[in-house]
């Protein structure tokens, strides 16, 4: 993917009006530890039709939780139309995508019963180790990452007086996956929001960081869904999110870990 078109699909995410073709490239990039594999599009559409967890009545009733009586399934998503293929020299058979159609399906809050475990704790999804990434990302961005008890935040950036004096601190209680993503997050606000002056509003800021974290994270092959709610709930402010310079850090933290 190229700077360009992740930003233009970045503005796409942020904007209210996505098509669904415009999201087309971005099918798959979005996934639900334990829960389901959305594209990042349905994701989206979920979002934007105000749901936040949408699945099938049958799905509900896998997860341990059951649609209420008189709800109806009011959220849109697009399903793929899987067809089978044989290569007529190889004889390998394979199934590609003919287009998508759409199916309505039910919001977590139109559902009772089992809490979804992903609501206490993340999954411990990440395949790469905190322990491995943050030494590398320490010594290439020139930012003192320590580990420490850190009440009920994930973690914290604190901007330093001096660019050497830059810090972050991880909650030494998040388990590896959130203390990843918790990097991430806060990498985005070191390398955005260096100076008090860098981005005026609060959900600009958190958006970006979030942002930051999810396009890593996705990079990686993993998304948490508490990151789209994250920027959905900052988003409503509609704040100016500089996307470029999110691309750059997203870059820049690749660079090290990769
Ligand atoms: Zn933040």
């Amino acid at each position: 993917m190229t700077g360009q078109e992740m930003e233009d699909k970045i503005k796409n995410l942020l904007g209210s009006k996505i098509t669904a073709g415009e999201m087309d490239f971005l099918h798959g990039f979005y996934r639900i530890p334990g829960i389901y594999r959305y594209s990042i599009r349905n994701t989206i559409m979920i979002m934007i039709q105000g749901g936040s967890i949408a699945m099938g009545f049958d799905r509900w009733q896998k997860a341990g939780r059951h649609v209420k009586r008189g709800e109806r399934a009011n959220i849109e998503i697009l399903v793929p139309k899987m067809i089978n293929t044989t290569d007529k020299e190889t004889g390998d058979k394979d199934q590609l995508c003919a287009g998508f159609f759409g199916r309505k399906v039910f919001d977590i809050s139109q559902t009772e019963g089992k809490p979804l475990e992903y609501q206490n704790n993340s999954a411990e999804v990440i395949n790469v180790s905190y322990a491995d990434i943050s030494v590398k990302l320490q010594s290439a961005l020139g930012i003192n990452i320590t580990s420490a008890i850190t009440g009920s935040a994930r973690g914290y950036f604190k901007r330093g007086i001096t660019a050497g004096a830059r810090e972050i601190v991880i909650s030494s209680m998040s388990n590896n996956s959130d203390k990843c993503k918790t990097l991430f997050h806060e990498l985005g606000h070191a390398l955005l929001h260096e100076s008090a002056e860098d981005v005026e509003s609060h959900p600009a800021r958190e958006v970006e960081a979030e942002l930051t974290s999810l396009l890593v994270c996705s990079v990686l092959g993993v998304e948490f869904q508490e990151s789209a709610l994250y920027i959905k709930a900052y988003n409503e402010h509609k704040p100016e999110v500089r996307v470029l310079k999110v691309i750059s850090a997203v870059q820049k933290i690749l660079k090290a870990i990769i």
